[in-house]
């Protein structure tokens, strides 16, 4: 936190810090109520969007919002205590509102078949939207997203992390960012709004804060660390839902690549997950490499996050070889940036560069990847015995997805957790305002997106997008409104 500056090098009414779906809408809704706007992103330009750019870009919209609620609160289950009646109506006032305001924007609202949880009460609300036809993914929503912005000149500053809040008498009143290597002293006349995401790129947060991922690596923006986390901090900003992450979700990292690329596992069949002692944990497959509900499992009917049992391998044999690239998936950052490395069709290039180890035999393998090979061996004639019979007693893989490996030679890639994103950061409330640890607002503070996001254990999946639009539009509006004579009077 840094105290009022005796210069400021510029000013507007409303800062809104980062520039993905949350930054865009409350940077719009803010500017529409008439306040002056600036949009820092972190990022440079050609990186721009965040997260939400790189989305398979699905939209939870529930089609009623008083059955929304239901849902909500039966996904949140034990962790609903920290959500007061207050924000769950406006989540699902708003959730529902979102529909006709991308409509506005011009918005082809298409729906999917896509509820996360179907068993759980409330569930009959789900419905998922892509914008227009096509496959999930393609940045189609968030180019329709990028040109209201763009329609509206609202003015962004690339290039441009904050810093840092500036606080005078418990009041918020600008930012410090970096611009080409100055700090630069940004006046907020009406408020600020964080917008700038998780933390799913910031190791040490992981460690801290997330149980049993000592090593994980993102899908989505490798901007996204958790910067917003320790501003909120720093002026006494109360965090929730931290432990609450999308992932992981077993993928695969190249050196030279910022972020993890998804596996592509539609094809073959004979290939398992082996962990640090040479056994099978999960199983495999797909949307998400390891079960499903974004990284969360049922184990002895109990939900929780998938264990992830490191150094985890993936191991195939030559006729999953022959099947198709392992590593060329749908929509994350690398696939948005320009494909920064094109997976070989036969995977044989990946064996080349030594990401794949291969041996003639499962014993030979273990050797080279440092498995104890009794353990190895007996998981593979194990999962072999599965698959002649057309069921897997241990992890419930289905018959269609089974196949024995027996076809050397045989192959093993080292697997990364990887996430999708944080849901944790600054605790928000029915206003979008910060919340500090005395459970007061902070005074001209606000947040929108998965920069402390509402969800607090299980997630239906295009909540996250959803949720940006709707406190996007909570926070630009009651931004704009600080200091108004409407302000002091909601206030
Ligand atoms: C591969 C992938 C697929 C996904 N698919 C879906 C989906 O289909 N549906 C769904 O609902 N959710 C999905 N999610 C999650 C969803 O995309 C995100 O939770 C959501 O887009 C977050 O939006 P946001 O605006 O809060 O943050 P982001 O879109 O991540 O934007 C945050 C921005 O803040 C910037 N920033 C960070 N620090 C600073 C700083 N100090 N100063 C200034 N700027 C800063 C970052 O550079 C970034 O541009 C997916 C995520 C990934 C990675």
């Amino acid at each position: 936190m840094t105290p009022a500056p005796l210069h400021w090098d510029e000013e507007t009414d409303v800062i809104v810090v980062g520039y993905g779906y949350a930054g865009a809408t409350a940077a719009m809704t803010a500017q529409e109520a008439g306040a002056q706007v600036l949009l820092l992103e972190k990022a440079p330009e050609a990186h721009k969007g965040g997260n939400s750019r790189v989305s398979a870009n699905i939209v939870f919209w529930p089609a009623d919002a008083e059955t929304a609620k239901v849902y909500f609160r039966s996904m949140a289950g034990p962790y609903m205590d920290d959500i007061s009646d207050e924000l769950l109506d406006v989540w699902a006032t708003e959730m529902f509102a979102n529909k006709a305001w991308l409509e506005g924007l011009g918005m082809t609202p298409v729906e999917m078949p896509y509820v996360e949880f179907p068993e759980l009460a409330g569930s009959d609300c789900v419905r998922v939207l892509l914008n227009g036809e096509g496959p999930v993914g393609g940045e189609r929503l968030w180019r329709l997203v990028e040109a209201a912005v763009e329609a509206r000149h609202v003015p962004i500053s690339y290039d441009t992390p904050a810093v840092s809040l500036v606080m005078e008498e418990r009041r918020i009143v600008g930012v410090i960012a970096e611009r080409r290597g100055k700090r630069v002293a940004i006046r907020a006349r009406r408020g600020v709004v964080l917008t700038c995401g998780g933390f799913e790129n910031n190791p040490a947060m992981i460690r801290n804060y997330v149980d049993g991922l000592p090593r994980v690596h993102p899908v989505g923006t490798p901007y996204n660390t958790g910067d917003g986390i320790r501003m909120g901090l720093e002026v006494g900003a109360d965090l929730w839902h931290m432990s609450n992450v999308s992932g992981p979700i077993l993928s695969f990292k190249a050196p030279d690549i910022p972020v993890a690329q998804w596996l592509n596992l539609p094809h073959g069949q004979s290939f398992v997950f082996v962990g640090a002692d040479g056994s099978r944990f999960t199983m495999e497959g797909e949307p998400c490499s390891v079960g499903d509900a974004h990284g969360k499992v049922k184990r002895h009917g109990h939900w929780g996050r998938q264990a992830m049992p490191l150094p985890i391998h993936m191991i195939f044999d030559e006729t999953y070889r022959k099947h198709g690239p392992i590593g060329k998936a749908g929509a994350d950052w690398d696939v948005s940036h320009g494909n920064l490395y094109d997976w070989s069709d036969d995977n044989l290039r990946e064996v080349g560069k030594g990401w794949i180890k291969t041996a003639g035999t499962l014993r030979q393998l273990a050797k080279l990847i440092d498995l104890p090979p009794a353990a190895l061996e007996h998981t593979i004639s194990r999962f072999n015995e599965s698959a002649r019979n057309g069921a897997d007693p241990d992890w419930g893989r289905k018959p269609q997805t089974l196949g024995a490996i027996e076809a050397g030679p045989f192959y093993a890639m080292e697997l990364t957790p990887a996430l999708v994103n944080t849901q944790g950061g600054p605790r928000r409330n029915a206003q979008a305002q910060i919340v500090g640890t005395d459970g007061s607002a902070i005074d001209r503070l606000f947040s929108a997106g998965e920069h402390g996001s509402i969800y607090s254990f299980l997630y239906q999946g295009g909540g996250n997008i959803a949720e940006c639009f709707a406190f996007g539009r909570v926070a630009g509006r009651n931004a704009a409104l600080c200091g108004s004579a409407a302000g002091a009077a909601r206030a």
